[in-house]
């Protein structure tokens, strides 16, 4: 399944060695606490989907 953005943006945002946002360095060369903003813009997303699924299913 194809996801949106936020699939992509949990795929690279993930938690670096020294707890830091790997994705953030990688892409914008910023150190970011994890769970950076992206990452908590993204599951928040992902919660509401599958919450819209599960009322949808249950109607
Ligand atoms: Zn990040």
């Amino acid at each position: 399944m194809i996801g949106g953005p936020e699939e992509t943006i949990l795929a690279v945002h993930v938690r670096g060695l020294d707890g830091m946002c790997a994705g953030c360095r990688a892409w914008w060369a910023r150190l970011t606490p994890y769970p950076c903003w992206q990452v908590e813009w993204a599951t928040s997303r992902q919660a509401r989907a599958v919450t819209a699924r599960f009322l949808e299913g249950a109607r």
